[in-house]
């Protein structure tokens, strides 16, 4: 056991790994071949508590915390990180921006069903010109019409947007506003027309779990979907992509920790001139670099977590630990696939296909250069990271458990 860890949260890790292993592993890469979405697969991770971790019983959620929801990623990471590639939108960015932004009555309609997997999310912030700008360059504009808004424009990169029935969706009601005129929606794009996703053809990523470009057209919104008031979604956006952080640095561990096991059984079973290569010094000197740089993520990342639960600043650690993970994740597919040779390069051996999920984190949610310029203008005294500190994680935002919120409402 990891001396960093309560037991509940090792009971949790045990949960995790034996529903990959007997749920997930036996049948993923037939969902691969296939195409499919393994809705199904995710309707059992709901109800095995798997999405749930960071958010209070009264939603349906477990209440463990970051730490336990970053253990969970990063189990799910290691042993298939095409499975976890829906996490966020059922349990991380999509359920806690309506956790955070939304009232008593929209996180009661919405949350409990996303975490139980009853319906599938999305969370939508970028768009083709705006990525790391994410609020600079944001082109999609809200027009209320009534009691709606008509969302028009193109979003990029939205996970899940293929399959979504409840997403969460970034766009402008001012313009000329900036950050202060972007306004955050819960969006339902089976139900109301004027939205079309397209899954995005990717080398090495899941072809059944799919990121899309969007194209809204008039899309409808209700104005009773709107999360907060006019121009709130820029605030809400940044504290659930803080607060998330450390738990896509928890995925990026899974997958180097995943590549440092198959490049160690890979090195003691291909023999080369009579003896496995794990006796070539040059293929040691590789193993233990990968051993080095996951020990070292491994105790930036639980630290990270451990201060969001204990409401400790964690916004610069978050930001190392994501960097140093995602680091530490490319590292370890790039030895790996020099230590399966020749296999390494195929589509047979995982590790063929991690490396993209590896790039996948160093860019993805906060690119390394991103991360980068936090920690150095923290140090060189120019913006502290943690100035948003006590207003990151949920316990942080919304202090009262909702159920009361509904019941203080109702009488
Ligand atoms: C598979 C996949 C799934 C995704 N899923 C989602 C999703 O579900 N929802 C969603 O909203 N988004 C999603 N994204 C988008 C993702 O978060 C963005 O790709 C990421 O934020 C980076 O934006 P970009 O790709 O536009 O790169 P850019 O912002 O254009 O950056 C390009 C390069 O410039 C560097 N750079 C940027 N700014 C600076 C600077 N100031 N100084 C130095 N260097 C800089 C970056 O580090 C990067 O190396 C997904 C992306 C991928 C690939």
């Amino acid at each position: 056991m990891d001396p960093a860890m309560s037991e509940q949260i090792e009971a949790v890790r045990e949960m995790v790994i034996r529903f990959m292993q007997t749920e997930v592993v036996p049948v993923m890469e037939d969902f691969e071949q296939r195409g499919e979405f393994p809705r199904d697969l995710i309707k059992k991770a709901g109800d095995a508590g798997i999405y749930g971790a960071i958010f209070p019983e009264s939603v349906g959620g477990s209440n463990l915390g970051y730490l336990a929801a970053t253990v969970v990623q990063e189990e799910m990471g290691r042993l298939d990180v095409r499975f976890a590639a829906c996490n966020n939108q059922q349990g991380s960015t999509c359920p806690s921006c309506i956790y955070m932004g939304g009232t008593a009555e929209q996180v009661m309609k919405y949350v409990p069903n996303l975490i139980a997997g009853e319906t599938i999310g999305m969370m939508s912030l970028t768009e083709p010109s705006s990525g790391s700008d994410a609020a600079g360059a944001m082109k999609t504009v809200a027009r209320r019409d009534g009691d709606v808004y008509r969302i028009n424009g193109q979003k990029m990169w939205a996970s899940m947007a293929n399959q979504t029935d409840v997403g969460v969706l970034l766009a402008k009601t001012d313009p000329s506003a900036g950050p202060r005129g972007i306004t955050a929606f819960i969006v339902e794009p089976k139900k109301y027309p004027g939205f079309t996703a397209k899954p995005i053809e990717m080398l090495g990523l899941s072809n059944a779990l799919r990121t899309n470009v969007v194209f809204l057209d008039d899309f409808i919104v209700p104005v009773e979907n709107r999360l907060g008031a006019e121009g709130d979604g820029f605030k809400i956006i940044m504290r659930v992509l803080q607060a998330g952080r450390v738990t896509v640095a928890g995925k990026a561990l899974g997958v180097a920790r995943a590549c440092f096991e198959d490049a160690v059984r890979y090195a003691n079973e291909r023999e080369i001139r009579g003896q496995p290569i794990g006796k070539f010094q040059m293929i040691q000197a590789d193993i233990a670099e990968m051993a080095c740089a996951i020990e070292a993520s491994r105790a930036l990342v639980y630290k990270a977590a451990w201060c969001m639960d204990e409401s400790l600043p964690s916004n610069r650690l978050s930001a190392i630990a994501k960097y140093h993970a995602s680091q530490t994740a490319k590292l370890c597919a790039d030895k790996a696939q020099q230590i399966f040779g020749g296999y390494g390069m195929a589509r047979e051996y995982r590790v063929s296909w991690l490396k993209s999920y590896a790039d996948l984190f160093f860019t993805g949610e906060g690119s390394a250069n991103i991360q980068k310029i936090l920690i150095a203008e923290d140090a060189l005294g120019y913006k502290v990271a943690d100035r948003h500190h006590g207003r990151t994680g949920l316990r942080d935002i919304r202090k009262n458990d909702v159920a009361d919120e509904l019941k203080q409402k109702a009488g």
